[in-house]
């Protein structure tokens, strides 16, 4: 309570926004992960690893739109070359070089992807993904992780990671076609697919488990999703999404496993609305126009300025930035356990690289179900983690990105063993 009420006087200005805004959009705001109690703070503007909020406080930014802002916020090569394609115009009928190079960077960063095709989000690719696998197996029905989260179509929808609501809007016959397997449970992903796997349409999974708690997968069980969807001839899509900063060729590239399809979105459109769906150059032709069979349009596919802005990300994104960023993550993950594991409270830290979640439990944390995240703890930390000037997610998720130096590890530790004392 007393960490609540010193954020609702250090945020009067947002206060007055969130009431301004309940009254024109459900909530005050579209987006339900970025809502928390007793109301979010607003944003005035973000540079490098900072945001500056409408109440004139500066945070440090450990949450980069959930991953997207790989770079910071408005790093100078991103914003120039999308400012210069909106001046030469942005919004055509027709296909421009900018799409062009960005897919040709794609596959050659990426062993698994031959073709590519753009799209406006996360959760179009992941559907693109489904739709091409259900296209080639004649399949409907998917095989799925509990508790990952792949965007908001429907068949998405069916076993994410429970907040104990009912979620209506979602056709019941989704339910029916997802099958769900726990993280890393090598041993029920084997028996599911030796039970059902000729009915499955794919196997989609993300190699670190991301919005269901920031938990790598094991080699064992990447190695047993690819052999089983080999062995039943069905795709394995990994939804890369917020996996692909780990190397230069993505998650997939770091463990050595390699899928068929790859869905892709948040980093590679340089902080415009992107998603990508690719793969195999045979299920990827699905997609031709003249011999493919799936229809795919949509107004903003390969939006230039999108385009050019994933290009400058991925140019400034190269080895060494991914090296670094790793290592930096590295340090920062061993840091929070060493002080979780010296305050009184049980304290798992998980993630990969600069990805990483805070879980109150002692843990192991391996899937969902065993992750404490969301735990009534949670939201507390958020509030006493952004008095220390520190931005994470509610569910205590946060990210890196190359703005950031090794004295912003040491503060954000420092700023967590205090938070924690506070709890
Ligand atoms: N897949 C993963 C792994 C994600 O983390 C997200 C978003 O957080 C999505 C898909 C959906 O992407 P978008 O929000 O762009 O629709």
């Amino acid at each position: 309570a007393e960490v609540r009420e010193s954020y609702e006087r250090a945020t009067p200005q947002s206060r007055a926004l969130a009431e301004r805004a309940r009254s024109v959009m459900p909530g005050g705001d579209t987006r339900s992960v970025t809502y928390h109690r007793p109301y979010p703070s607003f944003v005035d503007s973000a540079s490098g690893a900072s945001l500056r909020m409408v109440d004139g406080e500066t945070l440090l930014d450990v949450l980069n739109n959930y991953t997207q802002s790989v770079l910071g916020h408005a790093p100078d090569p991103v914003v120039e070359a999308v400012c210069d394609r909106f001046r030469a115009g942005n919004g055509v009928a027709a296909p421009t070089e900018p799409a062009v190079e960005l897919a040709e960077l794609l596959v050659d960063r990426v062993d698994s992807i031959d073709r590519v095709r753009f799209c406006n989000s996360g959760t179009e690719a992941t559907m693109n993904a489904i739709r091409a696998a259900m296209a080639w197996t004649g399949e409907e029905r998917i095989c799925k992780i509990d508790g990952g989260y792949h965007g908001t179509h429907d068949i998405v929808e069916i076993g994410v990671s429970g907040d104990g609501r009912a979620h209506k809007g979602i056709p019941r016959s989704a339910e029916r076609r997802v099958q769900t397997v726990s993280y890393n449970d090598t041993e029920q992903l084997k028996a599911t697919f030796e039970a059902v796997g000729d009915e499955m349409a794919c196997l989609i999974l993300e190699p670190i488990l991301g919005a269901g708690g920031m938990i790598p997968a094991t080699d064992e069980f990447l190695r047993t999703a690819r052999d089983v969807t080999t062995d039943a001839d069905v795709p394995l899509i990994f939804d890369e999404v917020m996996s692909f900063r780990l190397a230069p060729g993505g998650a997939q590239e770091r463990r050595d496993v390699e899928p068929d399809l790859t869905a892709l979105g948040k980093l590679i459109g340089g902080g415009l609305p992107v998603g990508a769906v690719a793969g195999r150059e045979q299920l990827m032709a699905q997609f031709h126009p003249e011999t493919g069979s799936i229809d795919h349009s949509g107004t903003f596919n390969a939006n230039p300025a999108t385009m050019i802005g994933g290009v400058a990300t991925l140019e400034e994104l190269d080895e060494d930035a991914i090296v670094e960023l790793n290592r930096r993550g590295n340090e920062l993950r061993e840091r929070l356990q060493q002080v979780g594991d010296a305050s009184s409270q049980q304290i798992t830290i998980t993630g990969e690289g600069s990805l990483f979640q805070i879980h109150f439990t002692d843990g192991p944390v391996r899937d969902w179900r065993s992750s404490g995240a969301g735990g009534s703890l949670s939201e507390p930390l958020f509030h006493a983690m952004r008095r220390e000037g520190i931005f994470l997610a509610p569910r205590g998720m946060g990210n890196l990105s190359t703005a950031m130096d090794d004295e912003d590890i040491v503060t954000i530790s420092a700023a967590f063993e205090r938070a924690l004392e506070s709890l």
